[in-house]
């Protein structure tokens, strides 16, 4: 019998449930751009009612969901505040501004994944003809590159507020919005009740196969439907792949807490052995960052060691590598994924590894 694979690349890897497939297969549809697909309907009103907003949207992706977002509240020249660390900024291919003309003013991410508030306000363009219009700001939650950490409440109502005072639309990038509800045993809605929109996945730790959902009010939505169908996001019997996203939020956000058990508990077993630094304190969802530190192995030949044993996972550059639980990986599988670095380090292999790349 072949071993299973571990995959830890990333919670985009997972592969949707059998309850997914049954509905998938059964789902009635229609014609979506006409607003005719009853099973995409349902999806969009559930997910409005799940975060607290009047309107929602499916869309492709989650890049897709940000760049329809940002265009939707942004016309050219236009300029949006955020954070040098944030999706945006960093892994959309600076589309909002290739697309949309929309000037991007990235400010420092701090540790915990936010950004400093009165620096935001002192970045806002004073009404002068030299400047562009500052419009939006956008935050992360929870945040992908500083370790999936979760902004907390507090903070994301004076995200808001900073930027309503300032006559400023909030944006949330909410990929992984369902795993902070988890982590701060808060309700979705109550995470995002000051944001103007908001993008979320399906087809991260919810397992969906495909699709991401933006919500706001109804004028935004009717915006963003508009901007949706000139990226060619405008799908026809979507109900099928939006099937899927139902069984996602109903059935899958309360077990994200098993995949933040399993993070957790790699964190401590890698936190333990020679040569690996994990800040602990930084994970608190599904994502493991951690470093190593020693001479006689990189993180390329760390992770094909890793990968003789079927355990992937990513270097991310520097000495930095990430892991990610998801639905697929089990408690029992952290343990043989413990086993197989400890194998690894203690053979200080030089088996040839990829070069460092970033995933979603
Ligand atoms: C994955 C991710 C996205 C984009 O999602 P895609 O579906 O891969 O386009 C956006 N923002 C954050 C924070 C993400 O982690």
């Amino acid at each position: 019998m072949t071993e299973k694979t571990i995959d830890l690349r990333s919670d985009t890897v997972t592969h949707p449930t059998e309850d997914m497939r049954k509905a998938m297969a059964s789902a009635p549809v229609g014609d979506d751009v006409f607003g005719e697909d009853p099973t995409v309907n349902r999806l969009e009103a559930m997910t409005a009612d799940l975060l607290g907003k009047e309107a929602a949207l499916f869309v492709s992706s989650g890049t897709m969901g940000n760049l329809a977002s940002v265009l939707s509240h942004c016309g050219r020249g236009d300029e949006m505040i955020l954070g040098d660390h944030s999706h945006i900024f960093t892994a959309e291919q600076g589309g909002t501004a290739a697309l949309g003309g929309v000037f991007p003013r990235p400010l420092p991410t701090r540790p915990d994944g936010t950004l400093d508030l009165d620096l935001v306000v002192e970045s806002i363009r004073p009404d002068n003809e030299h400047y562009p219009r500052t419009r939006l700001l956008a935050i992360e939650n929870t945040h992908n590159r500083s370790g999936g950490r979760c902004l907390p409440v507090e903070y994301m109502d004076a995200a808001g507020n900073t930027a309503h005072n300032h006559g400023l639309k909030l944006h949330v990038d909410g990929a992984r919005l369902w795993n902070a509800a988890v982590a701060l045993n808060v309700a979705p809605a109550r995470l995002v009740q000051e944001a103007d929109s908001v993008s979320v996945c399906l087809s991260k730790g919810l397992g969906a196969p495909v699709g991401s959902v933006i919500v706001g009010d109804a004028d935004f939505i009717g915006r963003a439907r508009r901007m949706r169908k000139v990226l060619g996001g405008g799908t026809r019997q979507a109900g099928i792949i939006a099937a899927a996203g139902i069984v996602a939020i109903t059935e899958m956000i309360e077990r994200l807490a098993d995949d933040h058990v399993n993070a957790r508990k790699l964190a401590e077993g890698l936190a333990k052995m020679d040569g690996i630094f994990v800040d602990l304190e930084s994970v608190q969802t599904d994502i493991v960052y951690f470093e190593l530190r020693r001479d006689d192995i990189t993180p390329a030949q760390l992770s094909a060691g890793l990968k003789e044993s079927n355990v992937l996972l990513n270097p991310t550059g520097g000495n930095l590598l990430r892991a990610v639980t998801n639905l697929s990986v089990s408690s029992a599988d952290i343990d043989r994924t413990l086993d197989a670095f400890a194998r690894v380090l203690d053979s200080g292999t030089g088996a040839a590894g990829d070069d460092a790349v970033v995933y979603g």
